[in-house]
């Protein structure tokens, strides 16, 4: 489980998370929706230990990881923009997070077939992500993640680059991993099919605060304002 209390993080004189309070549990899987700009990002970026946190605690599995530098934190975390090595093949970018963490040959071989299977990327192993298109991308920067065996999937935006079709499939697929690996998810996305369709519980961000958390169908039936009816009820 993540546990956030009051977690604030400034940059200089501009206060972007304002007293973040938030439980995860296990498995859970949790959407972050909001307008630009109103700190998605930012929060996971401190989740993850990219940023640190100007003030408050970040807790997971029972575990004071407020300071705890990103690689021991058990998180993954899958990017927009997919930050793939250019210059290493498939299997490479797959490798280079366990190799830096020490794990032996063998067990990086196997976690990389076993990933490559699940994301039929078997084909590609030995390509350069300029080689690949951009579903295929998508699927290595998943890849990567997975092959650590985080308790902790951290998503920020990963299907907006791609076509609708391949957004709806890499969905469904993303609902799958969560069902078949047993981690907790957090995803943040500006789509509301996305939102509605994977979240056990969506949190609603405006201005760094949060505005209101629950169920896809608790949030669309009884918004708390019209801010949180915008983004989840009838697109207009
Ligand atoms: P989007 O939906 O556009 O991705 P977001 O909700 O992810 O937006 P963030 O990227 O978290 O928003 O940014 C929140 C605020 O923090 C913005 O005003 C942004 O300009 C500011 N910000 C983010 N990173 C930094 C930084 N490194 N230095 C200064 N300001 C920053
Ligand atoms: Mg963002």
């Amino acid at each position: 489980a993540l546990l956030l209390e009051n977690v604030n993080k400034s940059f200089g004189e501009v206060h972007v998370l304002k007293d973040i309070n938030l439980e995860v549990a296990d498995r859970e899987f949790i959407v972050f929706v909001g307008p630009s700009g109103c700190g998605k990002s930012t929060l996971l970026r401190v989740i993850a230990g990219l940023e640190d946190a100007t003030s408050g605690r970040v807790t997971i599995n029972g575990r004071d990881v407020t300071r705890t530098p990103p690689a021991k934190r058990g998180i993954s975390m899958v990017f927009q923009s997919y930050a793939l090595y250019p210059h290493l093949d498939v299997e490479g970018n797959m490798a280079l997070g366990l190799r830096q963490a020490g794990e032996d040959r063998g067990v990086i071989a196997e976690r990389i077939a076993a990933a490559a299977k699940m994301l039929s990327l078997e084909p590609y192993l030995k390509r350069r992500p300029a080689e690949l298109s951009g579903g295929q991308r998508q699927r290595v920067a998943i890849g990567r993640a997975i092959v650590r065996k985080p308790d902790l999937f951290l998503f920020d935006e990963p299907l907006s680059n791609l076509d609708a079709a391949l957004r709806m499939a890499t969905r469904v697929e993303i609902a799958q991993l969560h069902r078949n690996l047993g981690a907790s998810m957090i995803y943040v996305t500006h789509d509301q099919t996305e939102a509605m369709t994977l979240a056990d519980r969506i949190v609603v961000l405006r201005d760094g605060r949060i505005e209101q958390v629950g169920s896809p169908m608790a949030l669309y039936n009884d918004p708390a304002n019209q801010f949180v009816a915008g983004f989840l009820g009838a697109p207009s």
